[in-house]
């Protein structure tokens, strides 16, 4: 593209949806509002980049028929469901000539995507990369905060980079976009290698909304049937299993430690009965975690060396770079 270094004049929302026929019309009403609001204040063009991660419901139609209808939407159809990761690579990439920066959301619009405005200025006045952090969790489940916030606190532990309660929704100038497609690996975790990427950056903050219509996309019904594909060749879930099988071991000698120093306290074993007990599991239990811990890692690898494709784009709608 033929830019000037401070031509800051086009935003592209990037949305992946996967069956998203619920949210959708409403969702894209309310990103056209905030659009016409972006321009009015800050002067910034807004574009919609619609990436279709190979829904089975009438989401392609949909977004066919925003395409039809507004100059500034333009989708992209997976062939095939790559998940959420997946599809906002593919939307970046696609993006990529468009436009000046992205910002990513996702289609239940639980961010405020008017938080994208403020987005806008702060790119404007020359931040790379601008993360949305949610201010609070009050409408997601006990379960969703629990498990959401269980989540940050130990990514935090293992790496200082995450930023708590930033998840996907944020702007990333078109240097840095070009910056992370430079970034080989295929198991990705998008908001902690934004962070290595060191470009400037800003925060916007604001409240996170309960999903209006439809599911989430992430029930624990999903979390099984990752494990059971985990059966074939596939995938890496055996190797995992091992580290469940470690930890349940670990805690099975915990209270074997307990009972067998019951029982050697009130007499009722012969010698040595207890010590050999208490190690025999305990050892089992570290063991085994160890390995599993290895294996994930070693499955972490397998993934790597294959260097498959992301993605393949099936269809396209939305003249790119065009309006
Ligand atoms: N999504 C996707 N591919 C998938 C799963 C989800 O593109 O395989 C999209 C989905 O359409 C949504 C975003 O990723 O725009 C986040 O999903 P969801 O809102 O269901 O997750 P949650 O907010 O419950 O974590
Ligand atoms: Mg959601």
């Amino acid at each position: 593209m033929n830019q000037q270094p401070n031509d800051k004049q086009t935003i592209c929302i990037v949305i992946p949806c996967y069956n998203e026929e619920e949210v959708l019309p409403w969702a894209m009403g309310k990103l056209q509002t905030m659009i016409g609001k972006m321009k009015a204040e800050t002067g910034i063009k807004g574009r919609l980049l619609l990436v279709d991660d190979g829904s089975r419901d009438r989401t392609w139609e949909l977004i066919e028929g925003f395409a039809a209808e507004h100059s500034n939407v333009a989708g992209v159809k997976l062939s095939h469901n790559e998940g959420h990761q997946n599809a906002l690579w593919a939307g970046m990439q696609e993006s990529l000539g468009m436009c000046d920066a992205i910002v990513s959301i996702d289609a239940d619009l639980q961010d405020d995507e008017m938080a994208i405005i403020d987005m806008a200025r702060q790119f404007a006045e020359g931040k790379d990369i601008v993360y949305g952090v949610r201010k609070q969790r009050k409408t997601d489940t006990w379960f969703k905060r629990f498990t959401a916030q269980a989540f940050y606190r130990l990514m935090q532990t293992a790496d200082k980079e995450i930023i708590y309660n930033h998840a996907d929704f944020r702007l990333m100038s078109e240097r840095a976009v070009r910056a992370l497609m430079e970034y080989p690996e295929r198991n990705m975790f998008l908001r902690g290698m934004v962070r290595q990427l060191g470009f400037s950056e800003g925060y916007v903050y604001y409240d996170r909304t309960a999903r209006t219509a439809g599911e989430s996309k992430y029930p624990l019904s999903k979390m099984l049937a990752f494990s059971i594909d985990g059966i074939t060749s596939f995938s890496t879930a055996p190797l995992k299993f091992i580290t469940f099988a470690g930890l349940t071991m670990t805690l099975i000698s915990m209270l074997i430690i307990i009972y067998g120093l019951y029982e050697h306290f009130i007499g009722k074993t012969i010698e040595g009965w207890t010590s050999l007990m208490v190690s025999m599991w305990f050892i089992g239990g570290v063991i085994t975690t160890g390995v599993g811990i290895t294996g994930t890692y070693i499955g972490k690898i397998y993934n790597e060396v294959k260097r498959r494709p992301r993605y393949f784009v099936d269809k396209k709608v939305g003249i790119k770079g065009g309006n």
